[in-house]
């Protein structure tokens, strides 16, 4: 993960060419593919009072991986990614990257390897670089000042945020303050990155180049991504595997070509189609 910010640095000042999303042969980042560890969630139950919400989730996710939850809502995505960063604490269940288990790791040792985004980002007085200054708060010693800002600096460039530095959050629109949600994520320099609908409040071009980026991220730094996302067509283009959940259980869990029809029609209740658009695949509903 040290190499996130010389990749967001080498980014900076690559040629538009470079920015398509198509790897090099070293990579943009330097490529350090599988130096991560994998996320092993394992049955996972999580209730609220008597309502059972999540209910025995397993899934595995490589270093290295796009991972996207899909499904309805009120399926309990949220509530698993609340799970997985121990803002909620499973009733039952095993959550362990590579050899830490996460569940009975303390919070300021687990702040090092897990960075969270909510669904909606808390909008406050403070300015861009500030709140996104805090992503740096698990690895700050008493000198280390001038490298967290520059660190800072790195990942608001490579977001495009640069020119809103010093904006406070609350003038922001929502896809900026989506955003700059992300940058304070990126700046923790996590192993795992839980994204609650990261690209929600984003145009196409915003939407299309973070989920880019952030599979660049996670292939050159072997780090594991697990986000929600309602497009369908989004997570086929852009994740790794998918997991498709339903009334809090995994209804199917595939890579993105072998997603079948049928299985998304069950889960959200409609006749969902695939079919192959220049090569990639594009799901639309059957009217
Ligand atoms: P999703 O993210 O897939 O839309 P959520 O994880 O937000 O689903 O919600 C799953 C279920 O848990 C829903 O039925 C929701 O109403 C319920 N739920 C969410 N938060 C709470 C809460 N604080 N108390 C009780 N039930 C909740």
């Amino acid at each position: 993960m040290k190499t996130l910010f010389r990749a967001f640095a080498s980014i900076v000042s690559a040629s538009p060419a470079d920015k398509t999303g198509s790897l090099g042969e070293t990579g943009i980042f330097g490529g350090i593919l599988g130096h991560g560890e994998p996320l092993r969630v394992d049955s996972v139950v999580f209730r609220y009072g008597k309502r059972e919400i999540l209910r025995g989730v397993s899934f595995e996710v490589p270093p290295g991986c796009v991972f996207a939850i899909l499904g309805p809502n009120g399926s309990g995505k949220t509530t698993l990614l609340r799970c997985l960063n121990q803002i909620l604490m499973p009733t039952s269940g095993q959550v362990c990257l590579g050899k830490h288990d996460l569940l009975k790791m303390c919070p300021e040792r687990r702040a090092k390897l897990v960075a969270y985004a909510p669904q909606r980002t808390v909008s406050s007085g403070l300015t861009v670089f500030d709140s996104v200054l805090l992503g740096r708060l698990p690895h700050r010693t008493w000198n280390s000042g001038r490298t967290d800002e520059q660190k800072v600096r790195d990942v608001l460039a490579r977001l495009d945020l640069t020119e809103k530095a010093l904006r406070p959050l609350d003038t922001l629109s929502g896809g900026e303050l989506q955003k700059a949600a992300l940058a304070r994520v990126l700046a923790q320099e996590p192993r795992l990155i839980l994204l609650d609908e990261p690209t929600s409040a984003l145009d196409w071009k915003n939407r299309t180049e973070i989920l880019r980026l952030l599979r660049r991220i996670a292939r050159e730094d072997g780090v594991s991504i697990l986000l929600t996302i309602h497009d369908i067509n989004d997570a086929l283009r852009h994740a790794d595997r998918l997991l498709l959940l339903k009334n809090g259980e995994a209804a199917a869990e595939a890579a993105p070509e072998d997603m079948a029809e049928t299985r998304l029609s069950e889960v959200y209740g409609l006749p969902i189609r695939i079919h192959e658009i220049q090569g990639m695949r594009t799901a639309f509903v059957q009217e």
